[in-house]
């Protein structure tokens, strides 16, 4: 419901990369968004909390260079509150640490625009958590100090009293600061700071891409450069450096900094990609199939009429679940119609759509492929009616087998074909390597991956660079008729089978 006191502005800090670290808040914000005007740091999962519908507009797409460029913020945001729009102006970390949040409120206030301030994590907690270093300890640090190495430190201009910073008795975090990191190791050693204190630097921390590496502050720059280390990356100097293990937890991760590619339909991917994230892997999304309703709904409508007639009816993927209730429902059914009928599902992500709809089947085979269903149905079925609700497109096993014993019906409750457009991003990353790791979770996700590659993306494939994890032995084979070979397959024939698999392999090499 439209709410006529929520203001129209929101100035959210989007954390600082992991999409687990947005606040509730902030999901909220985005979630009713009309427009979200964002950082070029903040992170694309991060964004994608926003309805697809949502206009995006990233700051640099707006005139003028970074310096110059805030009078348009402040303007694409007032217009855009003007026209009735909500806008989430979405920033890097926490919008109050240098981040110019007070001057876009102040430019709203203004304005006359009401607005909202919801903080963030901010770069200096993200690498004290994701790098173990902690901020402040008991034993040596009872301070912090946020700094910007922005500034040039031996400009006279400089507001910032190196002096007084090189005998802060805490911990120093300067952000911004990797361009002049000489200068300001430099300056902070010249004010009198011990060249042995201990330092660190945290590269993207709280992503895929974190690198942590800690030395001295004498050595610093030193370190740096050898180690190639980039923006975005906080410096920490101060004995709680010491502090941190050999490896932080996030770094311990079984899949971290493992880029892994998820090609399961969009709306399907999500909770596979969570998971994945969670144990610390990059990961890209490719969905190679695309499910849509069925060309034709007649036949599912008719076998909904008759459904006394039947005594079995018989699910093999969560998708089959899902779209035959939505159909019965729509149809103004509700569930007591399928009361007298016996449930089968094929493993435990159909046995689970089911029981989301309060459903428990009465047959779950103990291994998940079309094969052992049979095997488990057949003597049950036998003399019966079964409706066999499914895709239309996939092994036909299932009902060949179990029309010997039983009379079958198949209906087709939703049409899955091979996407239209694959995002070329995700190609090239495939052609150049940047991805180790390919997820098969079906044989016509295989197929429709497979014959969509170039040579250079196959021949990776075939050299190892880059590694393909089927779901089951059904999935490998379909692999194999493409002529390259899986590196592993799951044993369990689940999703979180398919992760146990690459976990597995990661580990192995
Ligand atoms: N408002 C942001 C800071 C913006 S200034 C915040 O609260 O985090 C940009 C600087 O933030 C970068 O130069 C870098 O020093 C730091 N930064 C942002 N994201 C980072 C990350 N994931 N890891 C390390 N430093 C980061």
């Amino acid at each position: 419901m439209p709410d006529p006191y929520a203001p129209l502005v929101y100035l959210v800090g989007a954390g600082s990369g992991d999409p687990g670290l947005l606040t509730l808040r902030a999901v909220e914000c985005l979630a009713r968004a009309d427009v979200v005007l964002h950082d070029k740091l903040v992170a694309k999962r991060v964004l994608d909390f926003a309805p697809p519908g949502v206009t995006r507009i990233s700051v640099e797409e707006l005139p003028g260079d970074h310096a110059e460029r805030s009078p348009h913020v402040h303007q694409t945001m007032i217009d855009y509150a003007r026209q009735g729009k909500v806008v989430v102006r979405l920033k890097g970390g926490d919008p109050h640490v240098f981040g110019r949040g007070a001057e876009e409120a102040d430019a709203m206030r203004r304005a006359g625009i009401p607005y909202e301030i919801v903080p963030g994590i901010t770069a200096a907690l993200a690498a004290a958590s994701c790098a173990e270093i902690p901020l402040t300890h008991r034993a040596c640090s009872s301070a912090v100090a946020l700094i910007t190495g922005h500034e040039n430190p031996t400009k006279a201009e400089s507001s910032l009293d190196w002096s007084a910073l090189a005998r802060f008795p805490g911990t120093l975090v300067i952000y911004m600061g990797m361009a002049r990191l000489e200068l300001i190791v430099q300056v902070l050693l010249e004010k009198g700071k011990p060249p042995d204190t201990p330092a660190a630097i945290v590269q993207m921390a709280s992503t895929g891409h974190q690198i942590t590496r800690t030395t001295t502050l004498a050595n610093l720059d030193r370190i740096a450069r050898d180690e190639g280390l980039m923006p975005p990356a906080v410096i920490l100097i101060g004995p709680v450096v010491e502090f941190r293990p050999p490896q932080a937890w996030f770094e311990r991760r079984p899949l971290f900094g493992k880029r892994v590619l998820v090609t399961r339909p969009r709306y399907q991917a999500e909770e596979m990609v969570r998971c994945l994230e969670q144990l610390g892997a990059l990961t890209y999304v490719l969905p190679v199939v695309e499910v849509s309703d069925p060309p034709d709904w007649r036949p599912v409508d008719e076998a909904l009429e008759r459904l006394n007639q039947y005594q079995w009816l018989v699910f093999t993927s969560a998708n089959g679940v899902q779209r035959f209730f939505a159909r019965l429902f729509h149809t103004g059914r509700d569930l007591r119609v399928v009361g007298a009928l016996r449930l089968a599902a094929i493993g435990s992500a159909t046995a689970a759509a089911l029981k989301h709809l309060h459903l428990t089947p009465d047959v779950v085979p103990a291994s998940f492929r079309s094969e052992n269903l049979a095997a488990t149905l057949a003597p049950l079925v036998k003399g019966q009616r079964v409706l066999l609700a499914r895709a239309d497109r996939g092994r036909e096993l299932l009902r060949d087998e179990l029309a010997k014993v039983a009379q079958v019906d198949q209906i087709a409750v939703y049409s899955q074909s091979d996407a239209a457009d694959l995002d070329p991003h995700v190609l090239l990353a495939l052609s150049r390597g940047e991805i180790g790791y390919v997820t098969l979770t079906s044989a016509n996700i295989a197929r429709a991956l497979l014959t969509n590659l170039d040579e250079t993306a196959r021949l990776r494939i075939k050299s190892g660079d880059v590694k393909l994890v089927t779901i089951s032995p059904v999935t490998s084979a379909a692999v194999r008729e493409l002529g390259v070979e899986p590196a592993a397959e799951a044993t369990e024939y689940t999703i979180d089978g398919v992760i146990d698999a690459l976990v597995k392999l990661a580990g192995s090499g």
